[in-house]
């Protein structure tokens, strides 16, 4: 199976759109006020907004969800989260992940109070996933979105058939995170983010797709957990 993937960075945040036969999903919505950015990267790509079907948010963190309900309005996607990270994408507040390594525990303290306060426009989630994921059949796409907690609780992953994993912030890539790919520098419960990469390697994930930066072999993932 040939699978259409386009890498979109809307500020910090890489998001990604999957072609399948009946139209687009969209992992991921960037961060707030990237609305402009998005049409101009969908006309450069020649796509259509309305082919967009699906916004799968990995997590309910401002970077990733953003410009969520800007891109929903324009597009009449669908938009999907875990139900344990609604009233976060609807209402307010924001789940503080720890700092894991010793970098993020110094940027943490930076950071946090910053981006907590940050807000954005608030979408309506129309599907809400439990623990059990859901299958993309119906949309199209030959794949699944998992449950991948640990960043934070709520946090899925999509996972193809072909091995393609878009992972949200299970792995970081780029400044001001990392400067090579690895596991993220926040998380929730970080021993969730390992057993969580365990399921999805399990399963067949093959080239890692973060939400932070740019794709990478899995093999980078499985000498970071010494598998
Ligand atoms: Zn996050
Ligand atoms: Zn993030």
């Amino acid at each position: 199976m040939t699978t259409d993937i386009y890498h979109l960075k809307l500020g910090l945040n890489s998001c990604y759109l999957i072609g399948g036969s009946k139209g687009k999903i969209m992992v991921d919505a960037g961060m707030p006020n990237k609305i402009r950015s998005f049409k101009r990267k969908l006309a450069r790509l020649h796509i259509r907004s309305e082919d967009i079907k699906l916004i799968v948010l990995t997590h309910s963190h401002f970077d990733h969800a953003g410009s969520a309900k800007e891109i929903r309005d324009l597009t009449g996607a669908k938009i999907v989260i875990h139900e344990i990270e609604r009233s976060y994408l609807e209402e307010s507040g924001m789940i503080i992940p720890k700092g894991v390594n010793t970098y993020g525990k110094i940027l943490k303290p930076l950071l946090f109070p910053f981006f907590s306060k940050l807000s954005f426009p608030r979408p309506k989630a129309d599907i809400l996933v439990n623990d059990k994921g859901l299958s993309l059949s119906e949309f199209g796409i030959e794949g699944r979105i998992v449950h991948t907690p640990g960043h934070t609780p709520g946090s899925l992953s999509v996972l193809l058939d072909s091995g393609e994993a878009f992972v949200g912030c299970m792995a970081h890539n780029n400044f001001p995170f990392r400067l090579n790919p690895g596991l993220p520098i926040f998380a929730l419960d970080i021993e969730k983010v390992k057993e969580s990469w365990k399921i999805l390697i399990g399963r067949g994930a093959r080239t890692i797709f973060p939400g932070h930066g740019n794709p990478f072999p899995v093999e980078v993932m499985k000498r970071a957990l010494s598998l």
